[in-house]
């Protein structure tokens, strides 16, 4: 299936509406089958979690579902939930801050995250499959792994370049 929530974008949301409701009406099947129940706070942080395009830290979550419709603790409760039943994917950036991913409809993928402007764009998951396969193969079960990878997006890189060509500008002007 193809991900509507793709983009280039990390704040970039959804606009397309249709396939985030059958993407919803999937998790709350999967929600109502586990014996949990399908609240409202639970089905607006999936309705939220549907729109990132990206991994997004809880703050960001939480702002997208409306602080007033739901409290923090309620979200953090929701997520552990929702990870649980294998709806969400936790992963962290460089920092240590805690990123939620959302896996009902996407294919499971790496992500690379600007260090600068926090851009996220899909990495292919090809590789450690195979890995996660070699390590099946020797026994292991329940096998899971955390791989993230940071970097400085192009954007970015231009944006600095073109800083240190205005200070470069400025310290010669007054010299010539
Ligand atoms: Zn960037």
């Amino acid at each position: 299936m193809i991900s509507a929530t793709q983009s280039n974008h990390p704040l970039g949301l959804v606009t397309n509406r249709e396939p985030e409701d059958v993407t919803l009406t999937v998790a709350c099947t999967r929600i109502r089958n586990s014996g949990m129940r399908v609240t409202k706070p639970r089905v607006a942080l999936l309705a939220a979690l549907l729109r990132f395009p990206g991994p997004a830290s809880i703050e960001r979550i939480h702002q997208e579902v409306g602080t007033k419709s739901c409290d923090l603790v309620t979200i953090y409760r929701c997520l552990a939930a929702f990870e649980g039943l294998g709806l969400v994917r936790r992963s962290y950036l460089h920092n240590g801050t805690c990123l939620y991913e959302q896996t009902v409809n996407a294919a499971r993928r790496y992500h690379i995250i600007c260090k600068e402007c926090g851009r996220t764009d899909p990495v292919d998951y090809e590789l450690a499959e195979g890995l996660e396969q070699k390590i099946a193969e020797r026994g292991y079960t329940q096998v899971s792994h955390v791989v993230e990878f940071f970097g400085v997006c192009p954007i970015c890189q231009q944006a600095a370049k073109a800083a240190a060509s205005r200070v470069t500008a400025v310290k010669i002007v007054p010299s010539v």
